[in-house]
């Protein structure tokens, strides 16, 4: 079978058996639920309810007031407690919407299903999906509906699907292919009717064949659908290295995959257009991965945005043994989590549960110069130097080497012999100059 790839990356174990067999469980949540009004890229909602309103499944609690933002709905009915800093994801404190839930899951009215895609404007296309509050599910959280909004004078060939899932562990979007097969392929046509002269394409890596056969058995007969076999490689499901390994085109250095004629969709963000405009319902669910060799049942959660990763947890019968990490996402470029009580948001693809013996951390050692970091870098940087520009706070240098460019893939750490803190420490680097600017 021909397969298509990029050039460079890596080949990391892929650890998905924990869970690619594991059918989607529904979880229901049992304690409060905390809703975050930064859930995406861009500016945080403003709450719209205070302590003491009652509200419903799929009612609107954040209003999206800047144009980058996406609101949030709430995934329960229940009572509000609270609109306070909580504990976000990412480890800082971020305004929140905590509801107690009444386990009735109410629903308000009008959340019902509006049939296909076929009669809505295009315009009211785009409205639905910014009124859902979806977002880029794949971890970016990028507001979809500006995505779905490029500038006039850019023409789309191809809108992609990102079925390559290629961090180690994750297996979320392969059971989502398995198992909502149509509503990825319903959810890509409403976005093709965006775009008339595209050509949809779904990328999936070759290490998921069952994946491959479902979702070319189920896009047979659609004449603007095919789907393409990528090279398991890491990280095949970065958009620019995607996008180069389907259409052979290079996003330019600062560049946006509009650029080149091209808009890349998550797996869930697909199904999550799918629910928006022919259920009628705002993002309010993803699924979850939870998995690794501390957490004693791994299996894939379909779960309320708001459900505390702790409870979520416990839904895959806790742990068994003492994990020595927790991670918020896969090994490459997860966050790690310092508290369980943190909520399950909407770019949660996965909580990785590792035992200490597999999160020992090795000691950095000099730089030996070997170069296997430069031929793992899928984007032609060169961490050694961006390292010692980074430590040195050398920021003119990293800056002139293409250090912000770094899109944070872990590669050049996972191969370096020294086990140089490449990634972390050009992370860290990129994130103060970023800040420096936007303060002048
Ligand atoms: S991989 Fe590590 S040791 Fe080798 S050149 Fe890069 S930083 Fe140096
Ligand atoms: S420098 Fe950045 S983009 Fe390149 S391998 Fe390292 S983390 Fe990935």
């Amino acid at each position: 079978m021909k397969t298509l790839s990029f050039n460079k990356g890596i080949h990391p174990k892929h650890h998905k058996a924990y869970t690619e067999n594991q059918p989607i469980q529904i979880i229901k949540p049992k304690g409060d639920l905390v809703f975050p009004m930064l859930q995406h890229i861009g500016a945080p909602c403003e709450p719209i309810v205070k302590k003491g309103d009652t509200v419903r499944v799929g009612q609107k609690i954040g209003e999206a007031k800047a144009f980058v933002s996406a609101p949030v709905h709430s995934s329960v009915s229940g009572t509000v407690k609270k609109v306070t800093p909580m504990l976000h994801p990412n480890g800082s404190q971020v305004l929140s919407v905590i509801i107690e839930n009444d386990g009735e899951y109410t629903e308000i009215e009008g959340m019902e299903p509006r049939g296909d895609s076929s009669s809505l404007s295009r315009e009211t296309i785009i409205e639905l999906i910014k009124e859902a509050g979806i977002v880029g599910m794949g971890g970016a959280c990028f507001p979809t509906f500006i995505k779905l909004s490029p500038p006039p004078d850019k023409k789309i060939d191809f809108i992609i699907v990102n079925g390559a899932e290629c961090e180690p562990y994750l297996t979320s979007d392969y059971r989502v292919m398995l198992e909502e097969t149509d509503r990825v392929v319903l959810g890509l046509k409403t976005v093709l009717k965006l775009f008339p002269k595209a050509q949809g394409i779904i990328g999936i890596e070759d290490n998921k064949p069952e994946a491959i056969k479902v979702m070319k058995a189920a896009v047979a007969k659609e004449d603007r659908i095919a789907v393409k076999v990528l090279k398991t490689k890491y990280p095949q499901g970065a958009e620019k290295q995607l996008i180069h390994a389907v259409t052979k085109r290079e996003v330019p250095s600062g560049g946006l995959p509009a650029d080149v004629g091209c808009i890349v969709q998550n797996i869930d963000t697909v199904v999550a257009i799918h629910r928006a405009i022919y259920r009628g319902r705002p993002l309010m669910r993803r699924i979850v991965t939870v998995t690794g060799d501390a957490v004693k049942n791994p299996g894939n959660f379909k779960v309320r945005i708001g459900t505390s990763c702790r409870e979520v947890i416990e839904a895959a019968g806790g742990f068994k043994t003492e994990p020595g990490k927790i991670i918020s996402g896969g090994p490459m470029m997860g966050i790690a989590l310092f508290d369980m009580d943190v909520p399950i948001i909407k770019g949660s693809s996965a909580i990785l549960c590792l035992s200490k013996k597999q999160t020992v951390i090795e000691k950095e050692s000099a730089c030996i110069r070997c170069r296997k970091c430069i031929q793992a870098c899928p984007m032609y940087l060169m961490p050694l130097e961006l390292n010692k520009y980074a430590i040195h706070n050398e920021d003119d240098f990293f800056v002139k080497f293409k250090g912000l460019e770094c899109m944070e893939c872990g590669s050049c750490s996972y191969v370096c012999p020294a086990k140089r803190h490449l990634t972390q420490s050009i992370k860290t680097k990129k994130r103060s100059i970023l800040a420096n600017r936007k303060k002048s």
